[in-house]
């Protein structure tokens, strides 16, 4: 039986027609679900009783749940437990232009970054749209406010469950749903290129970020595996044909790791691949974790970074610092929790 949350309009809409029903009954489902927020057919009461019935026959309204919370000023951290038991973690965000959580995408990761928490447990599967549409709602009925927008930055790598995050993405953006608009979005991919060839063809305004973290193959190649099956120069290549079809400006994502990537050299090196390039550079100061072998670069290291790329041209930003101090940093919670 498959989870009501798991349905965007055109599945809904579908699945109505199919049993007899009218179409329309499916934007009066969604306002159900995540306009008035309720958690049973029984309650939709402006559906007739034997359409209510066939629902309940066909779906189920399994939720997630949250099984730890820790506060800071600026951060939530969300520990969440799937029905199977595994854990997941989401994290709010509170900006001066509201809310943003970062959702998780996988139950671990597969990628294994050397320097990222999240990889140390293996995957164990993908979430179901369901349980990601869900760390939104049960975020936003704990603050009692509206989330304005969602990164897909969490445990996982999003393009390695690529269709259950279109799908997740085009349930969050429905304008009778959740109505999370599409540039308030981000999904970032440490840079499956089949994936991001196809993300292109998605007719999405959902932003793309990439996790570059290195400006050549050799320092990839010591530091993301990815970089084996595709290396920077492909990758570079495929984000100039992404950009060209989509006329959408990237975010390259650059996590500042101490004598690791960020050096003098380093900072030309990055420019010069990227220049002329619609994106723009978002240096990212590393949390530092259990992986004792990487250690955040100094502040002073980051702005000389920053200033090099800046003379040389490159559109770039500094990530501010959230959550550092409770484990809100890419699969820490969790982590902790596990082992
Ligand atoms: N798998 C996707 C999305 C999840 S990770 C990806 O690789 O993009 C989100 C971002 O956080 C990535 O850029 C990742 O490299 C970075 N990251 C991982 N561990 C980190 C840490 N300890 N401190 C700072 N950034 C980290």
């Amino acid at each position: 039986m498959n989870n009501i949350y798991n349905y965007k309009m055109s599945d809904l809409e579908n699945y109505l027609l199919n049993i007899g029903e009218k179409k329309y009954k499916a934007k009066q489902i969604y306002d159900w679900l995540y306009m008035k927020k309720v958690k049973s057919f029984d309650s939709m009461t402006n559906l007739k009783k034997d359409l209510i019935a066939k629902l309940k026959e066909d779906f189920n309204f399994d939720y997630i749940s949250i099984k730890k919370k820790q506060k800071s000023s600026l951060t939530n951290k969300y520990l969440f437990s799937l029905k199977d038991g595994n854990l997941i973690e989401a994290v709010l965000m509170r900006h001066d232009y509201g809310i943003s959580v970062c959702v998780s995408s996988q139950v671990g990761c597969n990628m294994g970054c050397k320097f990222c928490e999240s990889g140390r447990l293996k995957k164990v599967r993908d979430l179901e749209s369901y349980e990601i549409v869900e760390q939104i709602l049960l975020i936003e009925e704990d603050i009692k406010k509206r989330v304005s927008s969602v990164v897909i930055m969490g445990i996982g790598e999003p393009f390695d469950n690529y269709d259950n995050i279109m799908n997740f993405i085009r349930i969050i953006n429905d304008p009778f749903g959740i109505n999370i608009g599409a540039r308030h979005i981000t999904v970032s991919t440490c840079g499956l290129i089949p994936k991001i060839d196809k993300f292109s063809e998605e007719n999405l305004q959902v932003n793309l970020a990439i996790s570059l973290h290195a400006p050549n193959n050799n320092i990839r190649n010591n530091i993301m595996n990815v970089n084996k099956a595709y290396s920077v120069d492909e990758l570079i290549e495929c984000l100039k044909r992404y950009i060209a079809k989509t006329n959408r400006r990237v975010t390259i994502e650059y996590v500042m790791l101490n004598s690791v990537n960020d050096s003098y050299d380093n900072a030309i090196e990055l420019a010069r691949l990227i220049k002329g390039m619609n994106v723009y550079v978002n240096l990212i100061p590393y949390n530092e974790t259990s992986h004792i072998e990487f250690k955040k670069s100094s502040k002073d290291t980051i702005m000389k970074f920053y200033d090099i790329l800046k003379k040389n041209g490159i559109n770039v930003t500094i990530r501010k610092e959230f959550g550092g101090s409770i484990d809100a940093a890419c699969g820490q919670l969790r982590a902790k929790e596990v082992e």
